[in-house]
């Protein structure tokens, strides 16, 4: 009997990363406001490139981004089932410390912000640091700001243990205020160059903050190759990995600058056949898309949010009956993808038990939720540890702890806990 492991449901995974959001400041306004000034400090003859943002756009931009747009995001990304994760700098732009509060701002808009995060984000996204300040690193001893940014010296970090304590830094201030972090998301390409060394830092200090032997990381957008979601440092009898969890689609809801507008076209055109997912989606890998927070909001205007309504108005008319796409958080990917690749599956010789039974046993350190396999042959009767599956007759009703049969092939679904898993299967 061949036996492989298939996408969650058979569903192929869909994904929002939401990168540059903190409770209170627009973290856009600062980024400009403070690249400028470095600029005029150490390179005054050179004008600004674009990735460095545009001065004359500064007055249209807030310095802060209001609860109430967060709470109507978010509200609206509940009702309709959109997952991924949601970034929360913990120290944007040097500004004030989540765990502290933003003195120059309202305290009621800070607890607004913070129970939205733990209430109503939360449930449907991950909440990862994106470092600590998104503009310059801090200086750990004294806690002010240094003349290097984080996305642009620190895309080749140091390698010694001053990257692992600022990634434990910005994680413990997470935690602080009761948000132990799944992950992290890089500013820019922090990191990027030092890719191995920044991959072993991020799960030295979430197992070291966390108690998280599977956390993932969220580094890179990459529009020219097809997805892939790369484990890295596997210890297999432990239960220890990280994943790298890689965006194939964005920034096109608003930009981060929250001037430059995107267009739903890019991801997906309304006859479903063009944008970058249609041959992604078509192809079942996982599809990740990236937005930018300040960019949704679009100084008021909420124009990047307009976009992400009708991206998803597009998704669910290619998927109209929930057959085969499946929202989730990037953490859930890592899980998915982890215990796909580290699974010891065992198919036992036929008559180990009776003659009609087959008996299949899975060993991992690596749970999930949904884990779902395809069986080469039709199956009668299906149980998992001692309970029975219940089969279905159609991929819609195709959830955990039951069975499908199409043509020859059997799928079965359940989720997967550490340990041993014996599924004792009656063949047809
Ligand atoms: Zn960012």
């Amino acid at each position: 009997m061949n036996i492989t492991v298939c996408n969650p449901l058979l569903r192929t995974p869909l994904s929002l990363i939401v990168d540059d959001s903190c409770p209170v400041v627009n973290l856009t306004y600062y980024w400009i406001h403070q690249r400028h000034a470095w600029k005029a400090r150490h390179q005054p003859n050179i004008p600004p490139e674009r990735w460095e943002g545009n001065a004359t756009q500064l007055k249209s931009i807030p310095p802060t981004i209001p609860s109430d747009f967060a709470y109507e995001w978010a509200e609206w990304c509940w009702e309709n089932g959109v997952k991924g994760k949601f970034s929360l700098i913990p120290y944007p732009a040097g500004v004030g410390r989540i765990d502290e509060g933003f003195p120059e701002f309202s305290t009621r808009e800070y607890q607004a912000w913070l129970r939205i995060y733990r209430e109503l984000i939360w449930p449907s996204f991950d909440l990862t640091p994106e470092m600590l300040t998104h503009t310059a690193v801090v200086d750990l001893d004294t806690f002010s700001l240094t003349e290097e940014w984080e996305q642009v010296e620190w895309v080749d970090p140091p390698v010694d243990n001053r990257l692992t304590d600022y990634i434990i830094t910005a994680m413990e201030m997470l935690d602080n205020v009761g948000i132990p972090c799944e992950g992290v998301t890089s500013p820019g390409a922090f990191g990027k160059r030092q890719e191995a060394a920044y991959a072993k830092a991020v799960l030295t200090a979430s197992q070291h903050v966390n108690n998280n032997p599977r956390p993932f990381y969220f580094l890179w957008l990459k529009h020219d190759e097809l997805p892939d979601v790369p484990i890295w440092y596997p210890e297999k009898e432990a239960g220890i990995a990280i994943a790298s969890i890689v965006s194939c689609a964005g920034d096109w809801f608003g930009g981060w600058t929250g001037y430059d507008l995107g267009d739903a076209d890019r991801f997906i055109t309304e006859d479903l056949q063009g944008g970058r997912l249609p041959p992604i989606l078509e192809k079942e890998l996982p599809c990740v898309l990236v937005g930018h927070w300040p960019g949704f909001y679009f100084n008021g205007e909420k124009s990047g949010f307009d976009i992400l309504k009708t991206v998803k108005a597009r998704l669910d008319n290619y998927d109209p009956d929930g057959t085969k796409t499946l929202w989730m958080k990037n953490s859930e990917i890592g899980h998915y993808y982890m215990a796909r690749e580290l699974t010891e599956i065992i198919v036992l010789p036929v008559g180990a038990v009776s003659n009609r039974t087959e008996q299949i046993r899975l060993s991992t350190q690596f749970p999930t939720a949904n884990f779902t396999l395809a069986l080469d042959t039709p199956i009668r009767h299906v149980q998992v540890n001692g309970w029975d599956l219940r089969e279905v007759h159609s991929r819609r009703d195709f959830q955990r702890d039951t069975f499908l049969i199409e043509g020859k092939q059997t799928f079965i679904a359940f989720d997967l806990e550490v340990g041993e898993t014996k599924l004792a299967l009656i063949v047809a």
